[in-house]
């Protein structure tokens, strides 16, 4: 068993109820951040500082260099300071240059005044920076599957244990394939179907709730979480994106923050902690 917590579930800009980009996996070795937007603050949250004392590595997997998905980075030395870190990112795969070197353009003076490339001696435990490659990438004994998807700059998705996680690209079945049998699939869901029914620009760059779903059914996932929801639609417009998808495939969700996704899995052991707390558990164009 793992568990995913969601701590961010927008893109773009941060809403009372959601952060952005950034979900938490919490296996027995490791808690693996999918991106490191400015939900990873909600690691202060009473729950989260349990979880961090339950995992002695934090790996910070990144889908791309967008702001909402790696504004969060100053913020990991407050966290983490005793924990071995990793921050992993697709560098050539979707930029012509390696993940430290983009890194270093956004992590160094005068923006931040320690670079995080030398971030070595903040964490007690250690610090790397990993380049990832598409397909399988090893880092501190967890398997990471990485796929290149489309964006308004390329993305990758990632697939570690039973969670796929596929945000800022459209729904292409080549994700049903990629999620293919998973517990968890987190998808874009920016667009409704009034956009798609618009024929929206962003619809070359980001999913719908609908297609989000139809790709969770395709996969036989067991659960579907909406993600990189859109701040510019008000709650009830996030409902009714909810309903459509349901209608599609039942078992989803909203990635409301703090949301608690159990991850089953065949070949897990039980987590310590316990069953999972209850959690509270036309339009904008340009978004990232
Ligand atoms: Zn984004
Ligand atoms: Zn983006």
């Amino acid at each position: 068993m793992a568990r995913l917590y969601v701590l961010g579930g927008n893109g773009w800009v941060p809403s009372p109820k959601r952060s952005t980009n950034c979900y938490a996996l919490e296996t027995r070795r490791s808690l693996i951040l999918f991106d490191c937007g400015v939900g990873v603050s909600r690691l202060s949250d009473p729950m989260m500082r349990l979880v961090l004392e339950r995992v002695p590595r934090v790996i910070v997997l990144l889908s791309h260099y967008h702001h909402d998905h790696i504004e969060g980075l100053h913020m990991l030395p407050h966290f983490l300071r005793d924990h071995e870190v990793t921050i992993a990112g697709p560098g050539v795969l979707v930029t012509g240059f390696d993940c430290a070197a983009v890194l270093a353009r956004f992590g160094s003076s005068p923006l931040l005044p320690q670079p995080i490339t030398a971030w070595g001696e903040t964490f007690r435990k250690g610090f790397s920076i990993v380049e990832l490659r598409e397909g399988r990438n090893k880092i501190a004994g967890e398997t990471i599957e990485v796929v290149r998807q489309p964006h308004s700059d390329p993305s990758v998705g990632f697939r570690v244990r039973d969670v796929a996680y596929v945000t800022d690209t459209v729904v292409r079945a080549e994700t049903a394939t990629f999620a293919k049998g998973a517990s968890v699939l987190v998808h874009d869901a920016w667009l409704d179907a009034d956009d798609e029914a618009l024929g929206h620009a962003d619809l070359r760059r980001h999913g719908t709730a609908h297609g989000a779903a139809a790709i969770a059914k395709e996969a036989g996932v067991s659960e579907l979480v909406l993600g990189h929801l859109n701040p510019s639609y008000d709650e009830p417009r996030l409902e009714r994106m909810l309903i459509s998808a349901c209608d599609v495939f039942p078992n989803t969700r909203l990635a409301n923050d703090f949301t608690v996704v159990e991850v089953r899995s065949k070949d897990d052991e039980d987590l310590p902690g316990g069953a999972a707390p209850e959690g509270p558990i036309a339009t904008e164009t340009g978004g990232l």
